[in-house]
C-alpha cells in the first residue's frame, strides 16, 4: 500500500503548485488593474477619435498618444482603445460626427473645384461676440490636470444665450455625454462655436441665424455644477482659445 500513498502525495503537490502560480497571475492581473483604472473602448460605426474622446471627457492627444494612433482619420471599427481613469464604457454619439463628415465631404468637393482650401481663420479679437452676459468662472486650457476645450461663463438660469457670430445651426439637441442641451453653430470658413448646458433651446437645425440672436436660455443641464454656459470655438475639429475671438 505505499504506491497509492505515494501518489496521493504527488497529487497533492502538483495541486498545492497549482492553486499557488494561479494565486500568483491573478495577483499580478489584480495589480495591473489597480494601478490602471480604466476601461476599453471598442470603436463603433460612425464613431471618430473627437467624440470619442470628448465623451470620457479625456484630451484628444492623450487618446492618441497611449493607444498609439498616429492618424485618427484612419480609425477603424473595431478598434479597442484604451481609456485610463474611466469607470464604464459610454455610448458615444455619433449623430453629429456623420453630419459633420458628410458636410465636410461635401464642402471638400466644391472647394477641390475650385482653390485650395482656407484652412486657418486668425483669431481676429472681435471676430465674435459674447455669447452671454456673465461672469468668466473658468478660462480655456489645462483645469486640474484635464484639457478645458472651452470657457465657462455664470449665468442665472433662462439668461439669453446669443450667437457669437452670424451663421448656421449644424446642430440642435442632446450632445455627447455632459454637455446636456447643446448647440453648434457653423460661421464662415471652417470655425464653428459650441454652446453646451442649456435649459431650453430656441432655434432648430439647419437654421440660419444673425449675430447677436437668440438660440437659447442658460441652463444646467450635462455634466455642470451650476448654471453657466459652456463656450467652444472650433477651427476645423481644433478646439481655441474663446477668449482670442471674444472683444474684452
Ligand atoms: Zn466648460
Amino acid at each position: 500500500m505505499i504506491f497509492p500513498h505515494n501518489l496521493a502525495r504527488v497529487i497533492l503537490f502538483l495541486l498545492l503548485v497549482l492553486i499557488f502560480s494561479g494565486c500568483q497571475i491573478l495577483k499580478n492581473l489584480d495589480i495591473l488593474r489597480s494601478n490602471q483604472k480604466g476601461v476599453y473602448h471598442t470603436v463603433q460605426k460612425g464613431q471618430t477619435l473627437y467624440f470619442i474622446a470628448h465623451a470620457y471627457d479625456i484630451e484628444i492627444n492623450r487618446l492618441k498618444r497611449i493607444n498609439g494612433i498616429y492618424n485618427p482619420s484612419k480609425l477603424q471599427i473595431g478598434t479597442r482603445l484604451w481609456i485610463p481613469g474611466a469607470w464604464q464604457v459610454l455610448n458615444v454619439d455619433t449623430s453629429i460626427d456623420k453630419q459633420a463628415l458628410t458636410k465636410k465631404r461635401k464642402k471638400n468637393k466644391k472647394l477641390n473645384k475650385k482653390e485650395t482650401p482656407n484652412k486657418n481663420i486668425k483669431a481676429i479679437k472681435g471676430f465674435l461676440i459674447w455669447p452671454v452676459k456673465g461672469q468668466l468662472t473658468s478660462r480655456f486650457g489645462s483645469r486640474s490636470g484635464r484639457h478645458h476645450d472651452g470657457i465657462d461663463i455664470g449665468a442665472r438660469k433662462g439668461t439669453r444665450v446669443v450667437a457669437a457670430a452670424g451663421g448656421k445651426i449644424m446642430f440642435s439637441g442632446w450632445g455627447p455625454a455632459g454637455y446636456g442641451l447643446m448647440l453648434i453653430i457653423k460661421h464662415k470658413s471652417n470655425l464653428t462655436t459650441v454652446y453646451a448646458h442649456n435649459s431650453y433651446i430656441h432655434v432648430h437645425k439647419n437654421q440660419i441665424v444673425k449675430q447677436g440672436q437668440r438660440i437659447a436660455s442658460v441652463g444646467n443641464t450635462g455634466r455642470s455644477t451650476g448654471p453657466h454656459l459652456h463656450f467652444e470655438v472650433r477651427n476645423d475639429s481644433n478646439p481655441m482659445n474663446p477668449l482670442n475671438y471674444l472683444p474684452k
